[in-house]
């Protein structure tokens, strides 16, 4: 997108709004395509990642994502690739801590596979970070390093620990794979009830061609693991809408919150109040749909703001109502063509 020639500077505070009355108030911030795993569902074992010069840059990250709290949104969420590994994240973490300062940020949180969290978790909640959500599918190592390919499941653990220590509250997200984690379904529940952690179950989506000839598990729909849940434990619906596709049930029995996130359903879209960023500046109006608007070039043509607000002003008129479902459905026997780790998941 060229960068507008008369950006309309009144506009600048008035909030996002899109063409279905959606307030727009969640930006999720992928940081980085690179990452110290290679998940099986998420990368090929050979990745060739963006060269340096396409990425925003940390100063670039937090003018864009100033603009984007300016305009109203509330909530950020950075995300990856694995954001911790960005070199200087740190740097970007502090910058948007006087937003919460400020008042006009309300949460600053992160999506990490925990590998670097003994190191960073202090440094986050020092920067405002109060919750964070860590990506863990099994509590077996042999069976964490086959599905994380480059992973161990200790140093996660340890940075679990770290995490918990320094005061985070924690949510797992585990992806669920048949014949993979589904015999841990009872482990996993009791160990996150007794670390005082959240839980919510990922139904996996097919990413295409991702080199895995070494495929782990296959696709375990979550209707399913809600009635192996089921047969155990009393579920009660909880009304709790974020905005996202999560849902979530109480277990009567330990009062336990778990939910359950199914990506390729549209049933939440008419309550849909995010957009993501890539680390290229790429804006996606919705995770089941290819549109995006190129927010870097707005955002390297000027210094003045005004233009990128514009841009983003234009990307949000282009949000669509919802998915196309058949249209992912076509995409779900295995061309998705963007990774998780390009829009963050
Ligand atoms: N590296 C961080 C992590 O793993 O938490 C953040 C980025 S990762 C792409 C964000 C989330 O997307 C993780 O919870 C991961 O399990 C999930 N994910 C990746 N590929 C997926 C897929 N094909 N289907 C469903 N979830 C996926
Ligand atoms: Fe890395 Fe997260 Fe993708 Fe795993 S899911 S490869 S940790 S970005």
């Amino acid at each position: 997108m060229n960068a507008p020639s008369h950006p309309n500077v009144t506009e600048k505070s008035a909030p996002l709004i899109d063409p279905f009355a959606r307030a727009i108030t969640y930006l999720r911030v992928s940081v980085t395509d690179r990452c110290d795993f290679r998940c099986v569902y998420c990368m090929a074992e050979n990745m060739t990642f963006l060269p340096k010069k396409e990425l925003l840059t940390l100063e670039e990250l937090d003018r864009l994502s100033s603009a984007f709290i300016r305009l109203g949104v509330e909530k950020l969420r950075i995300t990856g690739g694995e954001p911790l590994v960005r070199k200087g994240i740190m740097t970007y973490f502090e910058a948007m801590s006087r937003h919460l300062a400020s008042g006009n940020l309300k949460e600053l949180t992160l999506t990490t596979n925990g590998s670097q969290l003994a190191r960073f978790a202090q440094p986050l909640v020092d920067a405002g970070v109060r919750r964070i959500n860590v990506s863990l599918d099994t509590l077996d190592d042999d069976k964490f390093a086959r599905v994380t390919r480059w992973g161990r499941l200790p140093q996660v653990i340890s940075g679990i620990d770290a995490a918990q220590a320094a005061g985070l509250r924690i949510k797992i997200n585990v992806v669920a794979l048949k014949g993979f984690n589904e015999d841990e379904l009872f482990r996993i529940v009791d160990w996150c009830a007794e670390r005082d952690m959240d839980l919510t179950f990922i139904e996996v989506m097919p990413m295409g061609d991702l080199g895995g000839e070494d495929r782990v598990g296959q696709y375990w729909s979550l209707k399913d693991l809600r009635g192996q849940l089921a047969q155990q434990f009393t579920l009660q619906e909880l009304d709790e809408r974020t905005g996202g596709p999560a849902r979530y049930v109480r277990l009567e029995e330990t009062g336990q919150k778990i939910g359950f996130i199914t990506p390729l359903t549209h049933n939440f879209c008419e309550s849909c109040n995010r957009v993501r960023l890539t680390c290229t500046g790429e804006l996606y109006m919705c995770l089941g749909q290819e549109d995006m608007a190129d927010l870097r070039s707005p955002l390297r043509a000027s210094t003045d703001d005004a233009y990128v607000e514009a841009a983003i002003r234009d990307a949000i008129k282009l949000k669509p109502k919802g998915h196309d479902f058949d249209y992912s459905r076509q995409k779900a026997d295995g061309q998705v063509s963007r990774h998780m780790s390009h829009t963050g998941g």
